[in-house]
């Protein structure tokens, strides 16, 4: 009987491996033409400065409506298209739309620094440096405009390749932000040796800030290390009026988070910033590439 109840799980469990490999080949088909097909839209999270209560950019997130599954979340395609090489041309698409939303933005007197989102896959093509630079120039952007955002496991795979890739970004003008900080393979070694201008506390820390004293260490230790690699520190995923107010009096620069705004389509972007009237804050990182 034993036995023939082990077969059964194992017969059940190769059934629903088997269901899972068909609807990932599908995934991956929809994938490939997704881009063709105009599924993807970028919105847009604004920054905010805990400083100057002014909004000073927005991250650029990557939104896909499937045609008959609806949204699918990014944490569940980007894997998937990272694996079999679309993420490349698909993160291309991504940073065309961005700075060409950064150009209308401009164009209209919102000067905004675009974060953007870079895979690991990405950074590793040979010409990623000569494509990031000639899609700022054809929307006439200047670098210092753009922030690049990678995770540290992004940097870890090639550690060389990828400290002379953002070097050369770096070089150009364009700043570079620590993903998800404090998740992965931190290393204080390589922090030093990358040219990065912020780290970004990963939403995870943030959510139980006030509420888990473990949380709120690794949050006080991330702010300390910015001061003293003298980055500025990114906080993702603000929910509440209490956790911007502890984060501000803890020395935390930028906040960004569902309790200043979610990320917003174009058109309701442009009207959350005009309810910030006037408190749009020039790129301070880089302010000899602003133009
Ligand atoms: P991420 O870059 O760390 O982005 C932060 C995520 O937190 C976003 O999820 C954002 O919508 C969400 N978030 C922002 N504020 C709050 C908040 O107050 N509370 C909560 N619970 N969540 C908040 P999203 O848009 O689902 O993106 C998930 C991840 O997918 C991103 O994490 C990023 O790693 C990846 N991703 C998104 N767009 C792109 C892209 O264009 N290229 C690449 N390579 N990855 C992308
Ligand atoms: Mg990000
Ligand atoms: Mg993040
Ligand atoms: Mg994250």
């Amino acid at each position: 009987l034993a036995k023939a109840e082990a077969n059964n799980h194992s017969r059940f469990y190769i059934a629903s491996v088997d269901q899972e490999i068909r609807a990932r080949k599908q995934l991956e088909k929809d994938l490939a033409q997704a881009l063709g097909r105009g599924e993807f839209h970028l919105v847009y999270q604004p920054q905010i400065s805990l400083q100057s209560n002014r909004i000073i950019g927005a991250e650029a997130l990557l939104r896909w409506s499937h045609p008959d599954r609806g949204m699918v979340p990014p944490d569940h395609f980007i894997p998937v298209a990272e694996l079999n090489g679309t993420i490349v041309e698909i993160g291309q698409w991504v940073l065309d739309e961005s700075c060409r939303q950064a150009a209308a933005w401009a164009a209209s007197g919102m000067p905004l620094r675009i974060a953007v989102n870079l895979s690991a896959v990405q950074l590793r093509q040979p010409d990623i440096v000569g494509t990031i630079l000639a899609t700022l120039g054809r929307h006439e952007i200047p670098p210092g405009r753009l922030e690049v955002e990678i995770t540290e496991t992004g940097f870890m795979e090639n550690l060389e390749d990828a400290v002379e890739k953002l070097r050369q970004l770096n070089g150009a003008g364009i700043s570079i932000a620590v993903d998800d900080f404090g998740t992965g393979y931190s290393s204080l070694t390589y922090l030093k040796r990358m040219p990065v201008q912020h780290i970004k506390i990963d939403k995870q820390f943030v959510q139980d800030l006030l509420t888990n004293d473990d949380d709120t260490r690794i949050a006080n230790t991330i702010i300390d290390l910015g001061k003293s690699l003298n980055l500025s520190v990114i906080a993702e995923g603000v929910e509440t009026h209490e956790q911007e107010f502890y984060l501000r009096q803890r020395g935390c620069q930028i906040a960004q988070g569902y309790h200043f705004s979610r990320p917003l389509t174009p058109e309701a972007f442009r009207e959350f910033v005009a309810q910030f009237h006037g408190k749009l804050e020039e790129n301070v990182d880089n302010p000899q590439y602003n133009r």
